[in-house]
C-alpha cells in the first residue's frame, strides 16, 4: 500500500533536527522506521490523517554509537539492535543488553530497529524498557528549547513512555558487582513478539542478595517492578528453595493484569526459571 504523501526531512545534525522539530507542526520523528511506516499504512486505512511532516534521525553521527565513558556506558538512540548485541563494551552488567537483543525478532529487524525505537515507541510490549528499569539507566533528552533533560527510565515507564522531546541516548553506570538474569517468552512460533518479559538485577552481600531489582514487562501495562519480590527476595542467600518460595511472594496485580490462564501460568515459570539461573550464577 502506498503511503500518503509527506514532507520527509534528513537533517544531519541533532541541532538541526532540533529546530525543524520545533518549527514544523503535525510532525513525527522516524528512528529505524519499522514501526513508524507500518502505523502510517494502518493509520491511512483506517482513514486517520496522517502527518505532513517526517523527520529522519538517520543521518545525524550524534546519535550513533556506543561510548565507553569511564564509570558508564552511554547508548545513543540511533544504535541499532544489532549493534548492541555486537558490542564489546557490553560486559558485566551491561551484559544484559546483549542477551535481550540478541532475543529481539529477525536478523533483518535487529539492523533497522533501533534503541530509541524500542524505549520510545510506546508499544507496551518491547524488551528494552524493562532491561533499562533493572540497569537503573537514565534516559537523556533534548527538547525543541535544546535544553537537555535526563529521566530515570523507571519515572519514564511509570509516565507512559510520554515525551514531546528527541531521545538522545540512555546512560548506565559499570558495576561488575551487579549480576543479572533475563527471561522472555514467545507469543507464538509465527510473530515473535513477547509474551511477557523479565529481568532481575542483583548484588550479593555476605552471601545475601541486596538492592535487587525485579522488572516486569506483562504486555499489558508499561515496564514496571516488583517491589514486593523484590523485598522478598533481598536478605535471602541463593538456594534451592528460594524460586518455589518465591512465587508466594509476588505483585499478583502485575502478573495477572488481564491475563489468560497461560500467560499467568508462564509468569511462573519464567520467575522459577531466572531465580533458578539467579542462584546458580551464585553457587
Ligand atoms: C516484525 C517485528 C518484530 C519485532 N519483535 C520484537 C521483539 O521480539 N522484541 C522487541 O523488544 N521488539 C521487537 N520489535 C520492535 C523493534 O525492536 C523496534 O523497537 C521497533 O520496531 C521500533 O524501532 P524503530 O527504530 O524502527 O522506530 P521507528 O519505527 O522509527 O519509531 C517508532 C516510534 O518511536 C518514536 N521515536 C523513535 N526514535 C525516537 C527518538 N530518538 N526520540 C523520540 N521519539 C522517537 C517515533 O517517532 C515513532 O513514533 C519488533 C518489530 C517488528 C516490526
Amino acid at each position: 500500500m502506498l503511503l500518503r504523501p509527506f514532507n520527509f526531512h534528513t537533517p544531519n545534525s541533532l541541532e538541526s533536527a532540533v529546530q525543524a522539530y520545533g518549527k514544523l507542526r503535525d510532525v513525527k520523528l522516524q528512528a529505524g522506521g519499522t514501526f513508524l511506516l507500518n502505523s502510517l499504512k494502518t493509520m491511512k486505512r483506517k482513514g486517520v490523517k496522517t502527518p505532513q511532516h517526517i523527520i529522519s534521525l538517520a543521518h545525524i553521527p550524534e546519535l550513533r554509537g556506543i561510548e565507553d565513558q569511564g564509570d558508564c556506558v552511554v547508548i545513543k538512540s540511533m544504535t541499532n539492535i544489532d549493534e548492541i548485541y555486537d558490542s564489546p563494551l557490553l560486559t558485566g552488567n551491561l551484559g544484559v543488553l546483549r542477551v535481550a537483543a540478541r532475543n529481539i525478532s529477525s536478523q533483518l529487524i535487529r539492523n533497522m530497529a533501533t534503541l530509541g525505537g524500542n524505549l520510545t515507541c510506546r508499544y507496551t510490549w518491547t524488551e528494552m524498557p524493562a532491561v533499562m528499569v533493572a540497569s537503573r539507566a537514565r534516559m537523556h533528552f533534548v527538547g525543541v528549547d535544546g535544553k537537555e533533560e535526563i529521566v530515570p527510565a523507571e519515572d519514564f515507564f511509570k509516565n507512559a513512555a510520554k515525551t514531546d522531546k528527541i531521545f538522545t541516548h540512555v546512560s548506565i553506570k559499570k558495576d561488575d558487582g551487579i549480576s543479572f538474569v533475563y527471561y522472555r517468552a514467545k507469543k507464538s512460533v509465527h510473530v515473535d513478539i513477547p509474551l511477557l518479559s523479565l529481568c532481575v538485577t542483583t548484588r550479593l552481600v555476605k552471601g545475601k542478595f541486596s538492592q535487587t531489582i525485579v522488572a516486569v514487562n506483562n504486555g499489558v501495562a508499561f515496564a514496571q517492578r516488583d517491589r514486593k519480590l523484590e523485598e522478598f527476595l533481598n536478605g535471602k542467600s541463593p538456594g534451592k528453595t528460594l524460586a518455589e518460595t518465591a512465587l508466594e511472594h509476588l505483585d499478583a496485580a502485575i502478573y495477572d493484569a488481564r491475563g489468560t490462564d497461560y500467560k499467568k501460568y508462564m509468569f511462573r515459570v519464567g520467575i522459577k526459571h531466572i531465580l533458578r539461573d539467579l542462584t546458580e550464577k551464585h553457587r
